[in-house]
């Protein structure tokens, strides 16, 4: 027998419109490329999207036909998010750090119809253009007045003149709710770059979940900035859980210096913000520069890679602002779980909390997870066996774009490609990716937990620690370091910084100090390009 409740899908469409009539009145406030400040409201989004639908169909575009954006997180994109998905066509979002030829490979991997960008990009669209072949309508991201003559670029024309024309009233067309929606390419450290195909249901379904209170906790009260780019994992689903809570939006455009994030946090009364930590390590170092407070932040979600303990520290015991630590991926929409305490913890003392909310999180309502050892057996979650991690759930991926890579699932489960552990209440500790973990003498060695001791010390800005070859132990962990500006820590400091934090054994074996840490296009560091640059360096002894 079924249920006999009303069969309507989950579709993107839908959230705008929620927005549109429950929060009408709410603020969305960009930073513009343009260097100016723009504000308006939900009601605004919602009539765009709409002229943006109607555009698309102007431009004959068919269900699920391919818009790209190379954007920063502002108005115009959000819009975007809402009129090509809620058009039924599919929004691909690409990272404009990628390397050029990487984007145009993606585009014409994506087969993308359209290509809006921001007039930032310009320089990469001119030099790759010829060379997307499939992108039939290129637009700026700007008004009329500010398009450049003779860019070269065949068509081209500012995003105000092509949607000023089209109607604000338009009819979403209702479909099946897991038709794709939008579509993110990992970073393809290795080989080309997959894409995520994400559907309505999906996207739906995760900005439910993000929402919840032990999850991003976003609330109609909340002024969110979400540092984290709209070109990655869709800004980890805020702008859906923001038209779904009707919260303020505020968005950084191009200036995501500490000073600029700063300045608009505080003009807004931001409550709210989400990024990866190496964003973070610069707003922190502006406010230590210049000894200044939050007056309105409370929380902020921190993820993409592990938030070192010494800046949860920071957040908390300098600026009262409550961190949240996540753990997910593009394959995941991306989140799979978020750090919170239960009602038991709360006893605790404040060092046994640090403790926990140090790890990476429970798993979220919605995605499954367990750790299995080599042999593919499941694991004990103890908190101590640690093994390859594996999720399953309605916004994890099923399979990549066009089929590439073949069957990703082993029994119906996704392989992270992560090691971790899972304790007996169920938070996860993410101890490395499994191609970073580090093999020493048969036992392995957490690249993280390496890491997060040496960023504990006052005069590291940055570390990354990464296994270099030895004759007998297979590895050993070496840390390169970038030291704070004005700041001097020796080699040997450093080493005799770890005694006592972790087992002997697993004290990196040298430090090299470097100018930087190499950055991959989502702010991550890259093992794969610091070991290049340290193919010649030699473990002390050998
Ligand atoms: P990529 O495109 O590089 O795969 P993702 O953003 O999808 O980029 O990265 C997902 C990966 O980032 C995870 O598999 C994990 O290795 C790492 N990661 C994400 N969040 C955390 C975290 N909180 N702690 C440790 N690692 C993390």
């Amino acid at each position: 027998m079924l249920g006999l409740m009303q069969d309507q899908p989950l579709l993107i469409s839908n959230l705008i419109d929620f927005a549109e009539r429950h929060h009408g009145d709410g603020e969305i406030v960009s930073r513009r490329v343009e260097g100016d400040i723009h504000r308006y409201t939900w009601a605004d989004v919602a009539a765009r999207s709409r002229q943006v639908g109607n555009a698309l169909d102007a431009l004959h575009l068919v269900f699920s036909d391919r818009v790209a954006t190379l954007a920063w997180n502002g108005y115009r994109h959000l819009e975007l998010y809402f009129g090509v998905s809620g058009s039924g066509r599919v929004l691909h979002t690409v990272n404009p750090r990628l390397h050029p030829e990487q984007i145009a490979w993606i585009t014409n991997h994506a087969e993308d119809q359209v290509m809006c960008f921001d007039m930032t990009f310009l320089p990469i669209i001119a030099a790759i253009h010829s060379k997307c072949s499939t992108v039939k309508h290129w637009i700026a991201l700007c008004d009329t007045d500010n398009l450049p003559a003779d860019t070269g670029i065949p068509g081209l024309r500012s995003y105000e003149a092509w949607i000023g024309g089209a109607s604000s009233t338009y009819a979403w067309p209702s479909f099946d709710e897991n038709s794709a929606s939008s579509m993110c390419y990992t970073s393809g450290t290795t080989g080309n770059p997959k894409a995520a195909l994400y559907s309505h249901r999906s996207t739906t379904l995760h900005a439910y979940a993000a929402a919840l209170p032990d999850v991003m906790c976003i609330s109609a009260r909340d002024s969110i900035l979400p540092v984290v780019p709209m070109f990655h994992v869709n800004a980890w689903g805020i702008p859906y859980s923001a038209a779904l809570t009707g919260c303020k939006l505020v968005f950084p455009g191009a200036a995501m210096d500490g000073k600029s994030i700063y300045e608009l946090m505080e003009a807004e009364g931001v409550t709210y913000s989400a990024g990866v930590p190496t964003v973070w390590q610069m707003l922190l170092g502006h406010l230590k520069a210049n000894n200044l407070k939050f007056s309105t932040l409370k929380r902020t979600v921190i993820g993409g890679s592990a938030c070192p303990p010494a800046m949860i520290a920071a957040f908390n015991d300098d600026y009262g602002v409550e961190v949240l630590h996540a753990w997910g991926m593009t394959e995941m929409s991306p989140l799979g779980t978020l750090c919170t305490l239960k009602n038991k913890h709360l006893l605790l003392s404040k060092e046994e909390q640090m403790k926990i909310l140090l790890k990476q999180g429970r798993a979220i309502y919605g995605v499954d997870m367990k750790i299995v050892g080599d042999d593919g057996m499941a694991l004990p979650h103890d908190g101590k066996a640690y093994g390859d991690l594996l999720v399953k759930g309605p916004w994890v991926v099923r399979e990549y774009f066009k089929g590439e890579g073949g069957d990703p699932l082993v029994n119906g489960w996704f392989p992270t490609g992560d090691v971790a552990t899972i304790d007996a209440d169920g938070y996860v500790q993410i101890t490395d990716r499994s191609k970073d973990v580090i093999k020493s003498g048969g036992e392995w060695i957490s690249s993280i937990e390496i890491e997060n001791i040496a960023m504990a010390h006052p005069a590291v800005l940055m570390a990354a620690c990464v296994g270099m070859f030895h004759p007998k132990w297979d590895e050993r962990p070496i840390v390169a370091v970038v030291k704070k500006p004005g700041q001097e820590v020796s080699r040997d400091t450093l080493i005799a910084f770890f005694e006592g934090k972790t087992a002997k054994w697993q004290i990196p074996d040298d430090v090299v100090f470097v100018d930087a840490i190499p950055l991959g296009a989502t702010g991550k560091m890259l093992k794969t390009r610091l070991r290049e640059l340290l193919k010649d360096y030699k473990l002390p002894g050998l």
